[in-house]
This record gives structure tokens, sequence and C-alpha cells, in this order.
């Protein structure tokens, strides 16, 4: 019995020593999970890097933006394949040469420049428009950022380059403004041609008159005693009617002098008068009323003058057309001018026709935008790049009761 009591107490004991308190039990598990979390950890971290380089890489790899580096000696020692795709050359091409190889060469030294200013650190970045040439020879824009970085490992300073394409972009541009330089050219054209049977009409009044008072003045003198005091009326009216033709000759040979290209001085008094005349007869069969307010301090200014009487010409023709549909009040046309105080010029041609609404006052400075079912609403539109080109403004205002104000200004 004693012998079987010993051997109960001794499996007790086992037992206890086989199962170790709760406590320990928890510190156990403890002991295990301790490296598997860290492990998780790691793993965790580690994934998580794998997808961040694959993002990197992804960027890296886009196919719109071009990204080089280059090194202390200006060449590239790295290039993504978008670059390579814009360029036409491979990286291993592309890392015996320097940014400056691919560069025109009028481009050179402003872009050296700018390195030089980037790798001394006296700036951080800069941004340029620039051409590349690619490896068949054919140029491309880009738009290029670029900044420098210095190397944590090497201390080496190394320059970043962010480069798109705009080729496309500008070569649209390019193509929209010959558009715009042709269309000007040939709406002046057939607007003048239209022009041509109001100026037939405008020298053949003087001409007629002039023949007509000729005889007369013939008879005149043919009386006997010869009415000299008739006869010297009508040879002053003669004169007057000559100086006329001579007046719409001098406005035509003005309008249709070849476009110089050049900026002189210009009198925009006198082109407004010479732009009137030649439009009188085309104004007066709209029945339309002239007035001019013409300030007689004005300074020339230095101008293209055939583009500036093409925007005057443009504004009262827009002026007349808007005054077509007017029936129940008169139709005015009022021109004047100005002198600013820093000794620009300004110009107002206002109108009492259909008028603009306030919404439509930038509108109608926009390509193509038109209310006229033969329009092509490229006029003012390029009368506005001509102005701007100039250094001045034009801008358009609904008119205190009826009608638009166009107004310009160059500088002096
Ligand atoms: P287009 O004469 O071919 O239409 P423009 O660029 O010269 O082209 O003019 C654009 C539009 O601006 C016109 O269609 C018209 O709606 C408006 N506009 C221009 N001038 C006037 C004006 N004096 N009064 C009212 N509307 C005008």
């Amino acid at each position: 019995m004693a012998k079987k009591a010993k051997a109960k107490k001794l499996k007790a004991k086992n037992k206890r020593r086989r199962a170790p308190a709760k406590s320990d039990q928890r510190n156990a598990a403890q002991r295990v999970a301790a490296p598997s979390l860290t492990a998780r950890r790691l793993a965790a971290l580690e994934s998580q890097k794998r997808t961040d380089d694959a993002r990197w890489r992804a960027i890296a790899d886009n196919p719109f933006m071009g990204i080089t580096v280059v090194d202390n000696n200006q060449y590239f020692i790295m290039t993504n394949p978008a670059f390579q795709a814009m360029t036409g050359y491979t990286n291993d091409e592309l890392r015996k040469l320097t940014p400056l190889d691919i560069t025109p060469a009028a481009q050179r030294e402003e872009n050296r420049q700018a390195f030089v200013e980037l790798q001394r650190g006296e700036r951080g970045h800069y941004e340029l428009i620039k051409q590349l040439v690619r490896k068949n020879g054919a140029p491309i824009w880009v738009q290029l950022y670029v900044f420098a970085v210095t190397d944590e490992v090497s201390g080496e300073r190394q320059t970043f380059g962010m480069n798109f394409d705009i080729t496309d972009k500008t070569q649209a541009q390019e193509a929209l403004q010959n558009a715009q330089a042709e269309l000007a050219r040939s709406t002046t054209a057939s607007r003048m041609g239209a022009m041509a049977a109001s100026i037939a009409h405008e020298i053949n009044q003087p001409l007629t008159a002039i023949v007509a008072n000729a005889g007369a003045g013939l008879r005149f003198i043919a009386r006997t005693p010869a009415d000299l005091g008739e006869t010297r009326t009508i040879l002053e009216k003669i004169v007057q009617d000559g100086q006329r033709a001579g007046d719409v000759i001098h406005s035509i040979r003005a309008a249709f002098r070849p476009q110089e290209t050049s900026r002189g001085p210009v009198d925009v008094n006198q082109l407004i008068n010479e732009v009137l005349i030649l439009m009188r007869g085309e104004l007066e069969s709209r029945a339309i009323f002239v007035k001019t307010a013409l300030d007689e301090r004005l300074a020339p200014v230095t101008a293209n003058r055939g583009q500036i009487r093409q925007v005057f010409f443009n504004l009262v023709t827009n002026a007349a057309e808007a005054m077509d549909a007017v029936t129940d009040r008169t139709r005015t046309l009022m021109v004047s001018s100005a002198r600013g105080d820093n000794g620009e010029v300004g110009v107002a041609v206002e109108d009492s026709g259909t008028g603009i609404g306030a919404d439509q006052a930038e509108q109608i400075f926009s390509s193509f935008y038109t209310t006229k079912a033969d329009g092509m609403g490229m006029g003012l539109s390029i009368c506005r790049s001509i102005i701007e080109a100039h250094g001045g403004r034009l801008w358009a205002t609904p008119g205190a009761q009826h009608g638009a104000i166009f107004r310009f200004t160059l500088p002096r």
C-alpha cells in the first residue's frame, strides 16, 4: 500500500513538472512569437519596399517624360526609355554624349551657362524650352526642367532633367500662326477687292465734277466780255476736286503698298483719316454718319504701319456690319484718338450697332468666334495679336446706350 501511495505521489509530482504554470506558458508563447513578429514586420517592410520600387520603376519607365541624370563632367549617366525614344539613341550611346552634344549650336551657350550655374550651386533648378537634335538629325522641341542633387555617398553633384516632348504642340502653334497670318493677308486682300468698286466711285465723282466744271469754265471765258469772276470760282472748284481725287489716290497707294515688316514712326491720326477716306463710299452706301474727334497732340508711335491700318480697318468694318440691322436710330460711327499720360496713343471706335453683351466682351476675341453667317471669326483675334505684339492693348466694352466701343492703345 505504502508503495502504491509513493508511486501516486511521484506521478503527481512529475505531472506538475510537465505542466508548467499558466504564466510560464504565456512567457514561452511570447518567446516563440517574438521572432516571428519581427520577421513578419521585416517581410511587410520588404514587400512595401518592393511595391514602392516597382512604382518608382514604373514612373521612371513612363512613356511621357524623358528622364536623364548627368554627372559632374556633363555626361549622361542614366536615361529612361522615354528619353531614348525621344532622341533615337540607346542608353549606351547616350552615356558617351553630353546634353550639349544633342543641342543645336545656337542654343548651346545658353544651356551651358545654366548648367554651370546649377553645378556651382548658384541656383537650385531651372526650366527652359529648348530643341534637341535626334540621332537622325531631326529637331524636336522639349520643355525641360532641371535640378541638381548632391550624391550622399560620392559628394558628386548630379543633375536631373525632366524632358517633355512639345514638338507637336509647337508645330501646331506655328501652323496656327502661319494660318492666321495667311488669313490676315487674304482677308485684307478680299476686303480690299470689295473696296475697289467704292474706290472707283470715289475717284469718278471728283473726275466727273472736274470735267463738268471745266466745260462751264470754257463757256464763261467764251462770253464777251469773258466772265472772269465765275471762271475763277469754277477753277477753284476744279482745284478742290482735283485735290480730293489726289487724296483718294494717295490713300489707295498707301493701302496697297506691300506690307512693311519693319516698324517706323506712324502718325495715327493720319492713318485714321486715310482709312476713313478709303471707306467713305462704303460707309455712305450703308447710311453711316461718321464723326471724328482726333487729338492733335498725338506723338508718332513706332509701329508697323500696314498692321495698324489693318487693325483699324477691321474695327471700322465690324462697326459698319454691326449697324446693318439698325433701322430705328442713326447709324453713327465715332472715331476718336487721345494722348495718354505716358505719351501712349489711344484710339476708340464706337458704333450704334447691335452691340455686345458684357459677357461677350472677351469671347469675341477668341479665334473662330463669329455670329455672322459668312464670318470667319479671325479678325479680332488677329487684331489683338497685332496690338499686343506692339506692346499695346485691344479691348471692347458695350456702348453707353447702344452699340459697342473698341479701344486700342499703342505705347509711345
Ligand atoms: P467676323 O467679323 O468674321 O465674325 P471678328 O473676329 O472680326 O470675326 O468678330 C467676331 C465677332 O465679334 C463678330 O462675329 C461679332 O459677333 C462680334 N463683333 C465684332 N465687332 C463688333 C461690333 N462692333 N459690334 C457688335 N459685335 C461685334
